[in-house]
């Protein structure tokens, strides 16, 4: 028998050139597909990241090759690292194969070597790897049936490409097996056995096998390679370069728009596809459409428009119908599309119901991000057209005309701190911190608990410390999450300059959002400084025994994790360990907690906008800390402060209480139960 599949001729043509031409027609149409995709990707704009390559490898490495975010749901995680490693190594394989039809005789170099042995021993067992994958995508899809799965033909195709190249692989080996082919077989266990099957056919069909299996293979390579473009398994070509090329900035940290060098006709955020950067239609390419973000997202699980997932696929499938516009036909020139995203192409009402929260992007498996498209689209909607919902124009305005969202009179922001001793920066003492108090501490009747709270156990610890009080402004978080940077930029500006004046060094602060911005936004500003949250100072300050809780608090409480504090600044253990040391106090941990926390519905600035569609999700979350046994809720964030009470009252839960942990570190300050 011949060990050839491409020895033989077919109407009068020899094999070897029928493989040749195929083999230019597949790679030709290939090339053509990636490049009209490639020209719809750096059409865009934004620079591409050259810059902390180690971090970027081991990130790689970790979540790509590794597929570490995947095991988070053990099951669909093993069954896909199973797949995408086999597809690995069999890349391998597959070149080999392509070389081996076009150049007889032609073997992998290392193949009679001990690195050959071992790759045809991992190649012999993924072909039932790989297959063990396939079987539970299959009954994954046809039995269990998962919500966030989406049942697809192109899923179909794919799978049984998959199975295809496998069980024609094994079968190829094993007619080359059955008919005698010299070879190191003693390392492909799969290939012998369906050798052993074989054995006693006749060579005529060991043959037909052989060169049917190796036809079939390579032809459903070439399929398969060429399909990818156009199904939303393209992720198999851009999933690694995605995760190679993350962002690596903070993850709450919104990249600035230029506001100073406004070019002539240019546009402010995302007004059509070609106003997202590269990475982020890069990012469109790469879904998987797993639905991972959406089963997690607290808009969609309280049933409001936006679901992330359809959103990555709404803005995909636009950005492949604009291909003519925008790239033109082969060879034809370039433009824009003549289609609008927010209004044409997305509901206005899913670019106003996210909430920043960031659960989406840290349950994708391959950094798919959401918020900086969401609120590029947000930019274009206000500073462009002077759209966004109506009640977020009285807090845009308090903003900009107090310094606050609440339009409280500016002067009046430190009153809170009347009979306290509580020196201002003004007064030109010497001062280790800047209590950055925020709107929230300043003007609402919670907040302004904690703030007190906060200086009662700064003073106790002997910390020194100042506020800004009037000379304090909001710090624009909301005004930039709702899209409104003018307003942010005006608000940043004045604040950096003002903490310049007095040379700030160190700023400590009790709202998760002001944290956020004054750490990783105002550096663009020219604002450095070490941010730290009232809760790590305070952790700080109990670990170093400069404070001591002794009084009791008896109550049994649960932990709501703020996104701002939590998963997007990966502070979960301060709170806890304030709360681990009040004395009589229980924290008791709801099943959804620390990374996977849902949010309150504050952030994004929806604190400011009505919540007309669906659940309640301040209701749901209550629920859902509910399950922890526990009926009151401790906070580290004086906005889930709000959103938690509310939902507690609005579920009738009149016994329910809400505190910031700092109020509750306050309370065990040498007093018995102040709490209860
Ligand atoms: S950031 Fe939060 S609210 Fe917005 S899409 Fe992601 S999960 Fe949903
Ligand atoms: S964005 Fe990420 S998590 Fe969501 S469907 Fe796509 S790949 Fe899955």
């Amino acid at each position: 028998m011949s060990h050839h599949a491409t020895a033989g001729t077919f109407l009068a043509i020899p094999g070897a050139l029928w493989f040749l031409l195929l083999t230019v027609a597949a790679a030709g149409a290939l090339a053509w597909s990636l490049s009209r995709k490639w020209q719809l990707l750096t059409a865009g704009t934004g620079r591409v990241p050259l810059d902390r390559w180690g971090e970027r490898i081991r990130g790689l490495l970790v979540f790509a090759i590794g597929q570490k975010r995947m095991f988070q749901e053990p099951l669909a995680g093993v069954m896909h690292a199973l797949i995408f490693w086999g597809f690995l190594v069999f890349s391998v394989r597959s070149l080999s194969l392509i070389v081996e039809g076009l150049t007889r005789g032609w073997e992998l170099p290392f193949l009679h070597t001990p690195v050959g042995s071992a790759y045809l021993f991992t190649k012999d067992v993924f072909i039932v790897l790989v297959l063990a994958g396939v079987a539970v995508a299959a009954w994954r899809r046809l039995v269990t049936r998962p919500a966030r799965l989406e049942l697809s033909a192109d899923a179909w195709v794919i799978l049984g490409l998959i199975a295809t190249l496998m069980v024609t692989d094994a079968l190829a080996d094993g007619a080359r097996i059955a008919g005698g082919a010299p070879g190191n077989w003693s390392w492909t266990p799969v290939s012998a056995m369906v050798g052993g099957w074989l054995a006693g056919s006749q060579a005529a069909a060991l043959h037909a096998t052989y060169t049917a299996s190796w036809w079939v293979h390579l032809v459903a390579l070439y399929v398969f390679a060429n399909y990818l473009p156009y199904s939303k398994h393209f992720h198999v070509y851009t999933s690694l370069p995605n995760v190679l090329l993350r962002p690596l900035d903070p993850p709450g940290r919104l990249t600035p728009m230029d506001l100073e060098n406004i070019q002539e006709g240019s546009t402010f955020g995302a007004q059509r596809i070609t106003d997202l950067t590269w990475k982020q239609r890069l990012d469109l390419y790469s879904c998987t459409e797993c639905g991972r973000c959406t089963v997690v997202c607290p808009t969609t699980i309280t049933h409001k428009p936006l679901i992330p997932r359809d959103l990555t696929i709404a803005l995909r499938d636009h950005l492949n119908d604009s291909a003519k516009e925008i790239i033109g036909d082969p060879g034809g020139a370039s433009g824009v599309p003549s289609r609008e995203l927010a209004g044409d192409v997305i509901d206005p009402q899913v670019v106003w119901a996210c909430t920043s929260c960031r659960w989406c992007e840290e349950a994708c498996p391959i950094f798919i991000s959401y918020v900086d498209r969401i609120v590029e689209m947000r930019r274009h909607l206000v500073l462009e057209k002077a759209t966004f919902p109506e009640e977020a124009e009285p807090a845009f305005r308090g903003m900009e005309v107090n310094g606050n969202p609440w339009q409280l009179a500016a002067e009046t922001r430190a009153d809170w701190a009347k009979g306290l001793g509580v020196p201002l920066a003004a007064e030109g003492g010497e001062f280790e911190y800047l209590f950055w108090v925020g709107c929230a501490g300043s003007f609402d009747d919670a907040g302004k608990r904690t703030s007190q709270a906060f200086v009662r156990l700064l003073q106790e610890a002997g910390v020194s410390f100042a506020i800004l009080g009037p000379e304090e402004s909001c710090t624009g978080d909301a005004a930039r999450r709702l899209g409104n940077e003018y307003l942010f930029q005006t608000l940043a500006q004045t604040n950096v300059e003002t903490l310049n004046r007095y040379g700030v060094k160190k700023i400590v602060t009790n709202c998760p959002h002001c944290f956020n911005t004054l750490a990783h936004e105002y550096p663009d500003f020219g604002g450095r400084y070490e941010v730290v949250h009232g809760t790590q100072l305070i952790a700080r300050l109990l670990a170093e025994g400069r404070l001591t809780l002794t009084g009791e608090v008896r109550r049994e409480i649960t932990y709501h994790d703020p996104c701002y504090l939590g998963r997007t600044n990966g502070e979960f253990r301060a709170p806890r360990a304030i709360l681990s040391a009040i004395p009589g106090l229980t924290l008791k941990e709801a099943p959804l907690s620390g990374r996977r926390a849902m949010c309150c519905g504050a952030g994004g600035g929806r604190m400011w906008l009505e919540e007309k569609l669906g659940e309640r999700i301040n209701q749901v979350r209550v629920r859902q800390l509910q399950e922890s046994g526990c009926r009151d809720v401790a906070v580290a964030c004086p906005f889930c402060a709000v959103m938690v009470s509310n939902g507690q009252q609005e579920l009738g839960q009149e016994e329910a209480r809400t505190f910031d942990v700092v109020e509750l570190a306050a309370q065990a300050l040498g007093r018995r139960d102040a709490a209860s």
